[in-house]
Formats: C-alpha cells, sequence, structure tokens
C-alpha cells in the first residue's frame, strides 16, 4: 500500500484500526523522497533518523512536513537562506508543540522562497523546488515546498505560512487545500518573522477536512504570543459535518474580476460560481473599494516590518559569519551582503526606506491609515455576505525563469493580498484544472476568526467539484 498518498483522516483511521504503525507511514513518506525529491525537491533537508525516531515514540501520530521557517527542536531552520545555513533550532516553535500535543509529528524541512519573500520558491538560497504537475513550472510560493510536497505526495500533510498570499497561492498552482487563519489565531512564537502584523501558519492538505483537523491542533491561544485571543478553538471537522452550499450568502467583489485575468482561471472562476449557485448559494456581486491601494500599502508595510525583523541577521548570534570581516562594522555588512540573496536585500532597503526620517509619515504613516480603510471593507462587507469567491492567483504556474521583473511577480498576489492587509481568514481549494492540465484554486474569505464558516464553504464546494 502506498501510504503517503493518504491524507490525515485516512492516516488517522488506519493508524487507529492498527492498520499500520507512524513508523510504517514514515518510511513509505522516505521512500517518496527518494525516488521523487531529486525531480521535485520538495524538501531541503529529511532527518530520517529524527522522523523514525519520533514515530517509534509515537506510534500512533500522524507525520506533517514543516516550511523551513519554522523551529523545531534539534533541526535546522534555514528560512531557504544561505545566511542561517548550518543553524539548528534549539526549541520548538508553539505551533509545534501543538502538534506534538494532538498526535502529529514533524517530519522533513520543506523549501520556500528565502524568508518567505516571493510567490515562486525561486527566491529559494538553497534549492529548486518543481511543480509536480509540470516539471517545467514552479510550485508557486512562498511556501512552495510545502505545495510542491502536498500536491506531489511527498507527505500526509503541511505547513505553510501566509503574510501576503504564500499559502494560498501555491495551494493553488500544486492542487492543495490551503487555509490562511485569521491574524492571531496561531501562535507566531518560534515561527521566523517576516513581517509580523501579517505571518501567520496554516495548514496545506488533500483535503478540506484534513485542514480543518490540522488547524484545530495549530490555532489557540498562546502565552508566548500577545496577539492570540483567548478565544476558544472549535471542533472544526466537527463543525463542517454535513456543510452545505444552500443558504448561504456568497459576495463576488467587482474588484477581483478585472480584466487581464488569465481565460483559464476565469473560466474556472465562472464555472466555479456557477456551481455555488446551483447548489443553492445566492450569489451578490459586492464591492471593495480601497482594493486597489492594497498592493501599495502591502509593499510598503511588509518590507518595512521585514528590514526591523531582519536586522537580527548579524553575523554575530545565527548561522554565517563572513570570514572577510575585519573589524565589527565590516562583520555586519560583508555577513549580511554575503548571506541575503537579492530579493531579501531589496526588501530591507525598500522597508529601511519607508521608515526614515522624512519618509516615515510619508510612506509608513499613510499606507497604515490605508490599510485600516481596507479592513472597514471587510468589516462593512461582511455584514452582507457569509463569504467571498475571488480567483485566488491570476495565472496557472507559470514555468521556471518566466517572471524576471520583480514587479510582475509581486502581482501574483493581487487578489490575495486585501484579506491579509485586513487579518481576515481565507481559503485556497482546487477548482479545476486548465487545458494544459495544470490545476487551478480559488479563493474564499470569511470574516475574522469565522474559520468554522470559512471551512464549511470549502467544504461544501470541495464536495460540489468532486
Ligand atoms: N509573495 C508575497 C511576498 O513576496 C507574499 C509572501 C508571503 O505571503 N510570505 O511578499
Amino acid at each position: 500500500m502506498e501510504l503517503f498518498k493518504l491524507g490525515i483522516k485516512e492516516a488517522q483511521e488506519g493508524l487507529a484500526k492498527g492498520e499500520f504503525s507512524s513508523s510504517d507511514l514514515v518510511k513509505s513518506i522516505i521512500e517518496r523522497y527518494h525516488a521523487k525529491n531529486d525531480e521535485i525537491g520538495a524538501y531541503l533537508t529529511f532527518d530520517e533518523e529524527d522522523a523514525l525516531r519520533l514515530a517509534a515514540e509515537n506510534p500512533k501520530a500522524v507525520p506533517i512536513a514543516i516550511k523551513d521557517l519554522i523551529n523545531v527542536v534539534g533541526q535546522p531552520c534555514t528560512c531557504a537562506s544561505k545566511i542561517l545555513k548550518g543553524y539548528i533550532s534549539p526549541y520548538d516553535a508553539t505551533v509545534i508543540k501543538n502538534l506534538k500535543a494532538s498526535g502529529f509529528i514533524p517530519c522533513g524541512r520543506v523549501n520556500m522562497d528565502e524568508f518567505a519573500m516571493g510567490s515562486s520558491t525561486e527566491n529559494s538560497g538553497l534549492g529548486k523546488t518543481r511543480n509536480p504537475y509540470d516539471l517545467t513550472r514552479v510550485p508557486g510560493g512562498s511556501s512552495g515546498g510545502s505545495a510542491a510536497a502536498v500536491g506531489g505526495n511527498m507527505c500526509i500533510a503541511a505547513l505553510g505560512t501566509d503574510t501576503g498570499g504564500s499559502i494560498r497561492q501555491p495551494a493553488s498552482f500544486c492542487n492543495c487545500v490551503g487555509i490562511k487563519p485569521s491574524y492571531g489565531r496561531v501562535s507566531r512564537f518560534g515561527v521566523t518573522a517576516f513581517a509580523s502584523s501579517l505571518d501567520q501558519v496554516g495548514p496545506m492538505t488533500k483535503s478540506v477536512e484534513d485542514s480543518a483537523i490540522l488547524l484545530k491542533a495549530l490555532a489557540g491561544h498562546d502565552e508566548m504570543d500577545g496577539t492570540t485571543p483567548r478565544i476558544d478553538v472549535p471542533d472544526y471537522a466537527k463543525e463542517i459535518e454535513g456543510a452545505s452550499m444552500k443558504g448561504l450568502k456568497i459576495g463576488l467583489p467587482k474588484e477581483y474580476f478585472i480584466d487581464g485575468l488569465d481565460p483559464e482561471v476565469k473560466r474556472i472562476t465562472d464555472e466555479a460560481i456557477k456551481k455555488c449557485a446551483s447548489a443553492g448559494a445566492e450569489i451578490v456581486e459586492v464591492s471593495l473599494p480601497h482594493t486597489e491601494y492594497a498592493m501599495a500599502v502591502y509593499y510598503i508595510i511588509a518590507p518595512a516590518e521585514a528590514s526591523a525583523n531582519l536586522a537580527r541577521f548579524d553575523g554575530v548570534r545565527y548561522g554565517h559569519r563572513s570570514a572577510a570581516s575585519k573589524d565589527v562594522f565590516t562583520l555586519y555588512t560583508k555577513s549580511r551582503a554575503e548571506g541575503f540573496g537579492p530579493e531579501v536585500k531589496r526588501r530591507i532597503i525598500m522597508g529601511t526606506y519607508v521608515l526614515s526620517s522624512g519618509y516615515y509619515d510619508a510612506y509608513y504613516g499613510r499606507a497604515q491609515r490605508v490599510r485600516t480603510l481596507i479592513k472597514r471593507d471587510f468589516d462593512e462587507v461582511f455584514t452582507k455576505v457569509d463569504a467571498l469567491l475571488t480567483p485566488c492567483a491570476p495565472t496557472p504556474a507559470f514555468k521556471l525563469g518566466e517572471l524576471q521583473d520583480p514587479l510582475t511577480m509581486y502581482l501574483n498576489d493581487l487578489f490575495t493580498i486585501p484579506s491579509a492587509l485586513a487579518g481576515v481568514c481565507a481559503s485556497s481549494v482546487p477548482a479545476g484544472f486548465t487545458a494544459a492540465g495544470l490545476p487551478v484554486g480559488v479563493q474564499f474569505i470569511c470574516g475574522g476568526f469565522e474559520e468554522s464558516k470559512l471551512l464549511s464553504v470549502s467544504k461544501a464546494f470541495e464536495d460540489i467539484v468532486k
């Protein structure tokens, strides 16, 4: 039996019935890793001994692949950056502790864009990842390793992170379900920070039910992260039982249905809308009037926060230290110049610029005010509809090397960035395939801490497209 093909639900059922053990699951994934990783490159590193040890100690646990910016004790945590090559985590992130407490074990480190900056995983400083549906194409990013591992059946499920779309866009490219939880739903303690007011860890899975199970394990208040409120975590898998489109009001924000959308993405999204309507949902057009400013706001706020967060990588405390340094100043500058890749440097320069005195009010202060307007658009729209349905990414997976210009790359997140700025929750759910066989997902968006509703709509949709 090819156990690596299983999802979480099926794996848990098989483990409960004693059909196989956690060690059998891990062994099957290791076999698959040896067969496929040269081709797909989903994993950066895979500590087989550690995974087998954890499985032997927890014979009923389900292995989960971990994006390489989440700390797991004793494992590398490179954020796919040369600056963190050789760094070993001294502790578990809260999400890892939570996983272990709920019958999961971490298993393998998956690739990503360096420090989660990018939309194709091509910004990884440590390896190349290919789309399992077409090896000449990217898996999306920044959680491209997670998506390729799930879509290529190289794991049971994976953790990704989403700052402006990094769970949803790669999920769409690789035929996975991806959930970006509401800001604060999941602890960020032990997750290397990119943009702290946006980052969230979330599940990337083979089904919506698996995402519900995994999110329940991840979510909740954490004393180590002051942005996680004391809001109960529902049993999401129970909440989605019997999910249906009947009686749901689904909004189509007109700002998201623009010219220039790839024709196949448009066709698949239009069909998705029709399917929701015939399954009993009421479809209404709505407006999120400040959408057009979201990209500009994000590319001020995210780099600003990144420039502050990445100041800690200075050659002194973590990872790479330049051998060419002569004094403390060159120790900082040379270690950073040698360690960071071009996109990370670009973000640090942009971020430092918008935060510098004289420009702070003109850029950062103003971006924060517009962010509030974007958030209010969502508050307002969710008084009228249960969920929004939009395309997830403007195109299907593109070719490796196809997007050379950073600005064109940034456009990939056009549809995922506004909800990230608003802090609400959103999913990407497989919706169909292009004529060339590339997967395309659609995005559902619900209000803050409305994950039960989000997962229910997503499940109802999954049921009708299957
Ligand atoms: N692609 C976006 C960026 O490069 C979003 C990344 C993310 O969500 N981590 O910033």
